[in-house]
């Protein structure tokens, strides 16, 4: 079939390709170990809840505003200036279809064609597809698991030329869990301030920080507004990822186009959803505090339990609920892809390969799972690869 050029430009999006495989296989009844999934194993807290049925009690289940009811559009406002200190007013907002359609519509709105986006690797899976289909082009920023995949300033700026248009960042990061130190933040906004790149701050898993490392927004940073957008999503913080919800923050004519796409396209957010983010960014954040504990819990189990696998070396996650563990000394003339293939048909462990995130050679296991999968997990991994060993066969 002759399909328009500018979805033959991207591919679907790896982690959503990896849930299916899973599927496939629980199919048969086969008790698969799910390191794949990028969401909390949390159900969406009561309160919450109760939001979107009081909505419904409500008969709140019509068309609303595009950009998101007026109180929810204030209440983001509000909830990031009291977790960051940021200073948005509510036109300066618009909530969207998750935080993945909060990116896509700010590339969509700036990106013309031919113009470059700088995207740190390793990546989140959607960024170079994002911008393929705006017409852009990704132009990769290399970091380096001996920098602890940090991106720093001086490597955004070597790369950025007469048509790089945004730089997306992504701290806490998924795959590596890497958290940029406010200092290093403050340097990569300076560059792209004197440089005249947008600066694209994709927030997802902000309150998901360890060993110290606080919650942090580069909207905090007086005079940022005019040179960044805020891609912000309810999905990891509030256990939401259904639901469906996100926004962006940026200056009021940028919204303003990103509403205009949302009035063209899908229209409002899910009305009872709106009701359901009110409740969570206006109450208690105590399950948000409850939930990260349990994941710094089962990172220091699973980064123990990866770094004890011979062979194998894994840089410790400061964000996020990822490991991303590097296995190019156990993998022969094979690649990750084919590794992680074989995990699935021999132990029956779900990982994504690193080739989604532009890091051939390592492997994501998220953590978003229970303390006793995890042993399980670990327990399959070092059989699989004592039998690798034996043999003289890649793994
Ligand atoms: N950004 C990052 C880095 C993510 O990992 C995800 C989801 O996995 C998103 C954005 C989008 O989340 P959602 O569209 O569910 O809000």
């Amino acid at each position: 079939m002759q399909l328009a050029d500018r979805i033959t430009r991207i591919e679907v999006s790896s982690t959503l390709a990896v849930a299916a495989e899973a599927e496939r296989y629980r199919a048969r009844g086969i008790d698969v170990l799910d390191f794949g999934p990028g969401e909390p194993d949390f159900p969406t807290p009561q309160h919450i809840k109760q939001g979107a049925i009081d909505a419904l009690g409500k008969n709140l289940t019509k068309y609303t505003a595009v950009g998101g009811v007026a109180p929810l559009r204030e209440a983001i406002v509000k909830w990031h200036a009291q977790q960051f200190g940021s200073g948005y007013a509510a036109g300066e907002c618009v909530a969207s279809t998750g935080g993945k359609h909060a990116i896509f519509n700010a590339v969509s709105v700036l990106v013309n064609r031919g113009d470059e986006v700088l995207i740190p690797a390793p990546y989140w899976v959607s960024y170079p597809d994002i911008v393929k289909y705006a017409g852009g082009r990704p132009v990769i920023v290399p970091t380096h698991a001996t920098d602890g995949f940090q991106l720093r300033a001086a490597a955004v700026e070597e790369l950025i030329g007469p048509r790089t248009r945004m730089l997306i960042v992504n701290s806490p990061n998924n795959p590596t869990g890497a958290v940029i130190p406010p200092e290093e933040f403050a340097r990569i906004f300076e560059v792209c301030k004197r440089r005249g790149v947008w600066l694209l701050s994709d927030e997802c898993y902000s309150h998901f920080t360890y060993e110290g490392a606080k919650p942090y927004s580069v909207a905090s940073i007086a005079g940022s507004k005019e040179h960044v957008i805020v891609a912000g999503s309810l999905s990891k913080t509030f256990a939401m990822t259904g639901w469906r919800m996100g926004y962006a923050l940026a200056p009021k004519a940028l919204i303003d186009a990103m509403a205009k796409l949302q009035s063209q396209s899908t229209s409002n957010p899910t009305s009872i959803t709106q009701y359901a983010a009110i409740a969570a960014l206006t109450g208690p954040m105590d399950s948000v505090a409850a939930m990260l504990a349990e994941y710094s819990r089962r990172r220091t189990r699973i980064l123990a339990g990866m770094r004890a696998l011979p062979g194998v070396t894994c840089t410790a996650p400061h964000g996020a609920f990822y490991v991303f563990p590097n296995f190019t000394a156990r993998l022969k003339d094979s690649d990750t892809s084919t590794l992680a293939k074989q995990l699935l048909d021999r132990v029956h462990v779900l990982t994504v390969p690193g080739e989604a995130f532009g890091a051939p050679g390592h492997l994501r296991f998220s953590y978003a799972t229970s303390m006793e999968r995890i042993e399980e997990g670990l327990r399959r991994l070092e059989t699989f690869f004592a039998a690798a060993s034996g043999a003289s066969a890649a793994p």
